[in-house]
């Protein structure tokens, strides 16, 4: 996308196209106009649609641009805060309603992508959250024990079987949830669009929003070319917010992400690796994660951007990481490398938004955003739809609030992973 190998890499290598859209160049009325073409926006469009509403998707630059078309594709249960400290921020209520949801939103993105036939490498056969030495195991086994108290099967593995089901040596246990699995993202949120519109959805693209002002009863939103004016206005825009819709990403930290993956693994080699399925990540604060895709390439992720000195420090780390962990594979070279920005909030808990009279969105998600942002995008469908009001959603109505030192932050971050990826650094 906008012709740079490092923004979508494999995936848009390996995503079907994406459904045909135009720019907006009409002044045209709606129920509702969505701003932001990623999970949380496609997949409130989806079933606004499909619940009889007119609705209008814009999209500054592609459907999946932002976070949703460059994500790792782990389709995971829940948040990366613990059940019990997510219970002490939020509260009972919140706390226990967000969990319920957030258990079940796995299966919610499976049964869209096979009720619409999505074409995305749809695959449910779990997650492994891999211990790195006796403290990650400690870690896991509070994780295990919070999860069990609240009815999910997650399971404990040991070293040996976490070695069996993801062919690395390299965890002292694992977390399997088999809840979760993964998906090629950058298909999943064409996917999602190619069913909007099937249900009825107009997605416009290269259209950002330049201006949102009320008209009267209405949201008149303005594009270059164009307007929508409707009655409810869904922000969706999140880390990738720009032009208008920038306080959104102000409130964040964004922490960069990188993908590396190597060319399709020769058949004897693959089936050592996850041969039941499913993606790993670990315990460490500098955590990276492994899959494979469809097509059998293994793909690497950890904190860090591909840019500047990034981009030589983080490429021969994930050499190194690779070799360490699956030494198996001999030989290799790297194929494709992409990167991306993650949106923190100081209590890695996701927000919703008020914006002005029926004017909401979601952001936030912390890195946990694929299945979150499909039941959130619902939900506010939900909404709308008269279904459920304003207290029965996932989350309170907070005001956005902008962190102290977020440039520095964003600095430490960056400069931190390249530290930390030195060959120096402790393993
Ligand atoms: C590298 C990386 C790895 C991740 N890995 C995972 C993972 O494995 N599992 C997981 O669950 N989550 C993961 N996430 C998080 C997840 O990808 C996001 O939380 C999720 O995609 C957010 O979806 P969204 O629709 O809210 O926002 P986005 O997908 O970011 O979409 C926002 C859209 O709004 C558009 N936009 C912005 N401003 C305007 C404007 N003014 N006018 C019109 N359009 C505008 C942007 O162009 C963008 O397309 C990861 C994120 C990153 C970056």
């Amino acid at each position: 996308m906008l012709e740079d190998k490092r923004s979508h890499g494999l995936w848009e290598l390996s995503a079907p196209p994406a459904p045909p859209t135009t720019v907006l160049r009409e002044q045209i009325s709606a129920d509702v106009v969505i701003v932001g073409g990623g999970y949380t926006g496609l997949s409130a469009a989806l079933h606004l649609a499909r619940g009889g509403k007119k609705v209008v998707v814009l999209e500054a630059i592609e459907i999946g641009f932002g976070a949703s078309g460059r994500n790792s594709g782990f389709v995971n249960a829940g948040l990366w805060v613990m059940p019990d400290d997510l219970i002490a921020t939020l509260g009972q209520t919140y706390g226990n309603r967000l969990i319920g949801l957030l258990g079940e939103a796995p299966r919610e993105v499976f049964a869209l992508t096979e009720r619409y036939g999505m074409e995305c490498q749809a695959d449910h056969r779990g997650t492994y959250h891999c211990a790195v030495g006796a403290s990650g195991l400690k870690q896991l086994q509070a994780r295990q024990a919070q999860w069990s108290k609240l009815g999910a099967k997650v399971e404990l593995l040991s070293a040996g079987d976490t070695q069996a089901r993801t062919g690395t040596t390299g965890y002292t246990g694992s977390l399997f949830d088999p809840r979760a699995g993964t998906i090629q993202p950058l298909a999943y949120a064409r996917g999602l669009a190619g069913a909007a519109m099937t249900e009825g959805a107009t997605i416009h693209t290269g259209s950002a929003v330049t201006g949102l002002e009320r008209n009267g009863s209405a949201w008149l939103v303005r594009t270059a070319s164009g307007s929508v004016s409707a009655n409810w206005l869904i922000l969706a825009t999140d880390a990738y917010s720009t032009g208008v819709t920038t306080s959104i990403r102000e409130e964040q930290v964004h922490l960069p992400y990188f993908h590396v993956s190597t060319a399709p693994l020769g058949h004897n080699i693959r089936k050592t690796i996850l041969p039941h399925g499913g993606a790993g990540w670990d315990t460490k604060t500098i955590l990276s994660g492994f899959r494979l895709d469809a097509e059998g390439r293994l793909i690497v992720g950890s904190v860090g951007a591909l840019r500047g000195t990034g981009l030589s420090v983080h490429r021969a780390w994930a050499k190194r990481h690779i070799r360490k962990l699956f030494p198996q594979l001999g030989e290799f070279e790297l194929e494709t490398e992409w990167y991306g920005k993650i949106g923190m909030t100081p209590d890695h808990l996701p927000r919703l938004h008020s914006y002005g009279p029926n004017a909401l969105g979601f952001s936030g998600y912390n890195g946990r955003g694929i299945a979150p942002g499909t039941v959130f995008g619902r939900e506010l469908a939900r909404l709308i739809l008269g279904e459920i009001d304003l207290a029965s959603m996932p989350l309170p109505v907070s005001e956005i609030a902008i962190p102290a030192f977020r440039g520095l932050r964003e600095a430490y971050y960056e400069v931190g992973a390249q530290v930390a990826h030195l060959p120096i650094a402790p393993a």
